[in-house]
């Protein structure tokens, strides 16, 4: 838990969310501001700031974030048309907030990846 991170004070349920998904690992939230009309956040409750800070004993939480990830592809009704799972790192990728998480984005068509 970072008390400064916004990620970290949902988890915490400090601010509040609309979650989808709850586990005693991860976390899914709808973004608060969806680039299309599936916008999912998957997050672990743990504070990792970013890919760049994953290491060897994160693996099979990771693989857990994309299981629930493409789980809800599933419930929100948009696996079979399509969508993308996105993670940012770092300041080129315009990562904004510093608490490791999955954008689970689709349900019409996208545009360029870049
Ligand atoms: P990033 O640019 O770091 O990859 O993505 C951060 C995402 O978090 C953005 O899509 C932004 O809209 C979302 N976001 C930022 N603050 C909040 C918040 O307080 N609640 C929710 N649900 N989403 C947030
Ligand atoms: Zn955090």
């Amino acid at each position: 838990m970072n008390k400064d991170c916004i990620f970290c004070r949902i988890v915490s349920g400090e601010l509040p969310s609309e979650t989808i998904y709850r586990d005693d690992e991860v976390i899914a939230f709808r973004d608060i501001h969806p680039q299309a009309p599936t916008h999912v956040l998957i997050i672990p409750r743990e504070h990792i700031p970013a890919p760049a800070d994953i290491c060897a004993e994160h693996q099979s939480l990771i693989g857990r974030l994309v299981y629930v990830a493409c789980d809800l592809a599933k419930s929100e009704g948009i696996s079979e048309s399509g969508y993308r799972l996105i993670v940012c790192s770092g300041p080129d990728s315009g990562q904004e907030v510093p608490h490791l998480h999955f954008h689970l984005i689709g349900g019409h068509r996208l545009g360029k990846l870049v």
